[in-house]
């Protein structure tokens, strides 16, 4: 099939049928390494078979083709193509507002209709083709110079880096090695061909399984009823048996490898990700990452290279600014403690000392300082020469009112009962959500904090006596 954009095919259609939703599959959903578009909800689809179709249907790894469809002078999106046994079914979005029984009527059997790749559909496919070239190379390269079977792989969604899984994790010289081995080939222009084969399952070798028992690779599926094999070469380096669509050749696969695996834990076994890019979402990846790094280091006032040990330098001040306000904190915290506590004293001995008091704080830790000073204020009461009871309620809203905001409430006092009463309190009248045990009670409400809550507040303290 040739590669081009636009590529039509002129074909005829078998039945067609309204494609309905799936059902929800029973149990755990199995393990899917390929990545289907989800069809639109509200969108009418037809599954149609054709006599022949230019257009991927999902398999071997290999996400679907995405294209178009052109029968009795409409064009007709086809949102994927899957194969059932042999054939590939087009999931064909219903347009112009027809029913799908209106629709049925275009795609009757023995309708010439076209089947195309269109633009989308071709940026698509380059991109699935050049990876999946890129892994049949990258493959059969670990496995020739590290004897490192490829035990599965995922086409994942563009952008992200695609990924092979390895036995073991990987060093960065093995890496290295094995991407200088891929460019070559690359640079030689090593050519790919495809070669149908009449299908034997019984000549067909059996999926090979590691030590630990894990499938290498996978086999053909036991509801393929295609009839012929295909095997995918690259000339003096792989054979292999696949469905998907490749390059004719190595020219222009620069393949990159991120220079790492990242190590992943399974029951029995411990697997490695080799992750990789090449082709259109290589340069995608290379200019994003160029942005990200030159938007850091504009930011930072520094060239491209200084980017590390700034955004190091700009942590360790952090840590340091944190730890400062953290002591400030504290001190600031028995200062307010004790302006408290002389209050409490000049109060009458035998009298409950009640009193809010609220703060404004941009800080997302109010709630801390709030624990800082109620911490403070029980340490110091339980100094003072005669024994006090009191209840105590802090509050803290950001300065800036906001529907938004979260205000954050503390409860402190000298008994449990009170304590309680105050948030069962709170939470009542001023639907402030929390909780708490013993003599602390924190909670915190969304929405502005203004005179309406401190009465409310006011108003809950007034009942507790
Ligand atoms: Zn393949």
């Amino acid at each position: 099939m040739p590669c081009v954009a636009g590529y039509r095919i002129q074909t005829n259609t078998a039945p067609p049928s309204i494609s309905a939703p799936p059902p929800q599959p029973k149990g755990k959903p199995a393990k899917k390494s390929v990545i289907a578009p989800t069809l639109p909800s509200n969108a009418v689809i037809l599954e149609v078979i054709l006599s022949d179709t230019c257009l991927f249907p999902e398999g071997g790894g290999q996400p679907t083709d995405t294209g178009v469809i052109h029968a009795d002078g409409i064009t007709w999106p086809v949102l994927k193509v899957l194969r059932h046994g042999g054939s590939a079914v087009h999931y064909v979005q219903v347009v112009d507002e027809r029913t799908a029984e209106e629709a049925l009527g275009f795609f009757s059997t023995g309708a010439q209709v076209e089947a195309e790749l269109d633009d989308a559909g071709w940026e698509r496919r380059v991109d699935h083709m050049t990876l999946h070239t890129s892994q049949h190379l990258l493959s059969a390269l670990l496995e020739t110079k590290l004897q490192l079977p490829t035990l599965s792989w995922s086409l994942t969604s563009y952008p992200s880096p695609c990924y092979v899984e390895v036995p073991r994790g990987m060093t960065a010289d093995e890496i290295a090695m094995i991407q200088r081995e891929a460019n070559n080939l690359v640079f030689e222009g090593r050519k790919v061909h495809v070669e149908a084969q009449e299908l034997d399952r019984e000549s067909l070798a059996p999926v090979e399984k590691t030590e630990a028992g894990r499938a290498v690779g996978r086999g053909l599926p036991d509801d393929y009823t295609g009839g012929v094999h295909r095997v995918v070469f690259i000339d003096g380096v792989d054979k292999n048996p696949c469905c998907g669509t490749h390059l004719p050749s190595l020219n222009n696969l620069q393949l990159f490898l991120l220079p790492h695996t990242d190590a992943l834990s399974r029951s029995a076994t411990t697997v490695a990700r080799l992750y990789f890019l090449a082709g259109p979402r290589l340069m995608l990846h290379l200019t994003s990452t160029h942005n990200y790094l030159s938007s850091t280091a504009a930011l930072l006032s520094c060239g491209l290279p200084q980017v590390p040990e700034r955004v190091a330098l700009v942590v360790d001040d952090r840590k340091a600014a944190t730890k400062r306000v953290e002591d400030i904190e504290s001190e600031l915290a028995k200062y307010i403690a004790a302006d408290l506590l002389t209050e409490m004293e000049k109060a009458p001995v035998d009298t409950l000392f009640k009193k809010h008091i609220h703060r404004q704080d941009d800080s997302s830790t109010a709630l801390t300082f709030l624990t800082a000073i109620a911490s403070a204020v029980a340490d110091g009461s339980s100094k003072l020469q005669e024994k006090r009871s009191y209840v105590l309620v802090f509050s803290s809203s950001p300065t800036a009112q906001a529907a938004t905001n979260t205000n954050v409430v503390f409860v402190a006092g000298s008994d449990d009962a009170r304590v309680k009463a105050l948030g069962d309190g709170l939470k009542a009248t001023v639907g402030i959500k929390g909780g708490g045990r013993g003599l602390k009670w924190s909670g915190k409400v969304i929405g502005t904090w203004k005179t309406r809550e401190d009465a409310g507040v006011e108003q809950v303290l007034a009942t507790v006596s």
